[in-house]
């Protein structure tokens, strides 16, 4: 196998001391300290060339690293090795009688997967493997489109709960494909999609924007150190100069950019753009229940309500030419998916109806959804028609692919990547 040293932990009993010596001794610099709350331990890492040190300290007397430093005092703990498959690792180290402590990978911080060898069997050393954790590919990427350009752009990666990404699938199934961290929660992305459009500028959907407090922030994991008007300006772009905006439902993850607080009042983000929004979503929105409470921020669009230009809509209509919308349901009563035409070719941006590409059997429903038997129907019948009509799909929520083509070879669903 191959393998790369990525750190090596250090046991410290007191971090005040520990620090005088790492970080203002030798001079080198600490991150910002992470808590892995499952193991009650504060890593600060301490980054030294391509690898780290890690130094860990104890937040509860049961912790592990308490019970190791009560024993044999604070000094070196483990070494960790990076390796790309975990899995096959450790069926190899199982197929040469190696005792290990784990014998199944399990998930380490930010969404990494990890394991340990014992220590009688590497010689007194505990070894830990890890398999990197999953990012989000934070890269803005365009293509034409016919008389369109098309441009995937991102809000920032967020993470949700993975049982609840995945419905009834069980976790062992969905588990490979996207590794929950240790809170159980999967890495997504968050990416609306810009058309540019002779007609002028559409953006469909626009992220999380920045609105939610600490408790939120830490729950979905946001991170806003890259958004979506970094995304806008890496195309020379900015939120004053979007013509349309065209949420495909009204949830945060899709319309919290929608608004912004500016002084402690919120206002419209798009100053001049028209927003169309579905009629029965609206009412839906504004009127929520206990079940999608937590999703609908009444901030995110009550004021644009007479401040920003809003044209409300029944059924599924075009929007703009070759612009088109289908209500899907399922997801939420009134949930949308928005098809763009151009020069004999289609693309769909499918927002939740399929929200990465782990979702392309039919069944792997989201729990989120209201309706998901309604989502199941109509899901059906869109991936069949994609795959036979070559319709190029954008994935919203995928931390890797923005869009590409659904193939199905044996009955089995693959996608051809594109952006
Ligand atoms: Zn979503």
């Amino acid at each position: 196998m191959k393998a790369t040293l990525d750190h090596i932990g250090i046991a410290v009993g007191d971090i005040a001391q520990a620090l005088a010596f790492y970080r203002d001794a030798l001079g080198l610099e600490v991150e910002a300290p992470e808590d892995v709350v499952s193991q009650r331990v504060r890593a600060h890492f301490v980054p030294v060339g391509a690898a780290a040190l890690e130094l860990l300290e104890a937040t509860a007397a049961d912790s592990a690293i308490a019970k190791f430093i009560d024993r044999r005092g604070p000094g070196l703990h483990h070494v960790t090795l990076r390796v790309d498959d975990i899995r096959a690792a450790l069926a190899q180290l199982t197929a040469r009688g190696v005792r290990l402590v784990d014998s199944q990978p399990r998930p380490g911080a930010e969404g990494a997967l990890v394991a340990f060898i014992h220590p009688s069997a590497a010689h007194g050393v505990l070894i830990e493997l890890k398999q990197a954790p999953v990012r989000v590919t934070l890269e803005v990427k365009s293509m034409p489109f016919g008389d369109l350009q098309l441009t995937a752009l991102h809000d920032g990666p967020f993470r949700l709960d993975g049982g609840a990404m995945f419905g009834v699938v069980p976790r062992p199934l969905w588990e490979k494909l996207a590794p929950p961290d240790d809170r159980n929660r999967i890495q997504l992305a968050m990416r609306p999609l810009l058309i540019e459009a002779p007609w002028g500028r559409m953006i469909v959907d626009c992220g999380a924007g920045d609105k939610m407090g600490e408790k939120q922030r830490d729950i979905y994991a946001l991170d806003r150190t890259r958004t979506l008007d970094h995304a806008l300006a890496e195309v020379g772009l900015s939120a004053d100069r979007i013509d349309v905006v065209l949420p495909t439902h009204l949830h945060f993850d899709h319309f919290g950019g929608a608004t912004v607080r500016d002084n402690g009042r919120l206002r419209p983000r798009f100053p001049a753009a028209r927003h169309y929004i579905r009629s029965a979503e609206w009412e839906d929105a504004t009127h929520p229940h206990e079940r999608n409470r937590a999703s609908y921020l009444q901030d995110d669009f009550v004021p644009l309500d007479g401040a920003a230009d809003v044209q409300f809509f029944d059924g599924d209509v075009t929007i703009r030419p070759g612009i088109d919308v289908a209500r899907t349901g399922g997801h939420t009563g009134q949930h949308q998916i928005v098809f763009v035409k151009s020069a004999g070719k289609t693309a769909v941006f499918v927002a939740d109806l399929i929200p990465t590409i782990a979702h392309l059997q039919d069944p792997w429903v989201m729990g989120y959804d209201l309706f998901p038997m309604e989502t199941l129907a109509f899901k059906r019948r869109f991936i069949r028609e994609a795959i036979d009509q070559d319709y190029l799909i954008f994935f919203e929520h995928d931390p890797h692919v923005a869009a590409g083509y659904i193939r199905e070879r044996n009955g089995k669903r693959h996608v051809e990547q594109v952006l």
